[in-house]
């Protein structure tokens, strides 16, 4: 049995693996800004499965330092920490709004930054311990359109892959799920609902990427891609020139719903 943290744990991917683990026999500790959602998902949690659960309400992109000091305060002691809670943002770069691009970095990069520093001196004291970090298929390509977001994406990859190389000698792993489009308020939140890359056949669910999440922290793969095709779309699109990548991606995130 493991201690795990999981942030963005209210809704989608982070609330799917959240089942995962409980089913698995981990104890939790659940993170988002909803504590009425975080507070039914614990109950139904302890209800479900025989594991402790708890939840912390806060907005990370402002506070995520408070979460490491409740964690402290509880003596709580974290096998693995899952670094989830994201968003993003559709359309033309020039015509969105700057505030929402800046908050956007302070969570998907700022507040991932500053736990896994946290939780990483912890585990060194322990020298066991494993971090997984939400990427996307977004970390492997330009994405116009959804521009900050998708740089937002390859910086995680580009930091858990140098830091899993950085901690390999002081038994702490880290790794990067990378889901592929999934189903989930993501894109209600982004505005993306219509889009193309979005709303297609190919679009995975919320399951399928936390069962990732979940084999992650079995194998503790560099990465792992949800979805077979989108494994293949990101092997092609490795060997194109990323100026071409970009053309690409920009005409199917283009298609459907002009960007205002
Ligand atoms: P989601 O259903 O919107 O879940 C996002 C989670 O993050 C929610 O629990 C949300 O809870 C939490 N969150 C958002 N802002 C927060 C903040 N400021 N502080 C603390 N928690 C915050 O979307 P999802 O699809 O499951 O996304 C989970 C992760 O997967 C994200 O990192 C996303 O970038 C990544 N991803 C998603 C897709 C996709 O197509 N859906 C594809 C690739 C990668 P509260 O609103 O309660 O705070």
């Amino acid at each position: 049995m493991s201690f795990v943290v999981i942030t963005g744990a209210s809704s989608g991917i982070g609330r799917q693996m959240a089942y995962e683990f409980a089913r698995n026999g981990n104890d939790l500790l659940l993170v988002a800004r909803n504590r009425e959602n975080l507070q039914e998902l614990k109950e139904e949690i302890i209800s479900r499965y025989q594991v402790n659960a708890d939840i912390f309400a806060c907005d990370l992109s402002k506070d995520a330092k408070k979460l490491f000091v409740y964690y402290l305060e509880k003596g709580y002691d974290a096998d693995i920490l899952i670094n989830n809670a994201g968003f993003g943002d559709y359309g033309r770069f020039d015509k969105g709004d700057v505030d929402k691009y800046l908050n956007m970095i302070d969570l998907n990069n700022r507040a991932l930054v500053e736990l896994t520093y946290c939780f990483v001196n912890e585990m060194k004291k322990k020298k066991s311990g494993q971090i997984i970090n939400t990427g996307s298929v977004a970390s492997f390509i330009p994405g116009p359109y959804m521009a900050v977001y998708y740089a937002s994406k390859a910086f995680v990859l580009s930091f858990s892959l140098s830091l899993r190389e950085e901690l390999k000698d002081d038994g702490i792993s880290v790794s990067v799920l990378c889901p592929a489009p999934t189903r989930t308020a993501f894109w209600d939140r982004a505005n993306g609902q219509t889009t193309a890359v979005y709303d297609n056949v190919f679009a995975r669910s919320d399951r399928d990427a936390a069962r990732v999440g979940y084999l992650l922290s079995r194998n503790k793969k560099a990465f792992m891609i949800d979805g077979f095709i989108y494994k293949l779309m990101i092997r092609f699109a490795r060997h194109l020139p990323l100026t071409l990548c970009a053309r690409i991606v920009g005409s199917i995130q283009a298609r459907t719903k002009r960007p205002a």
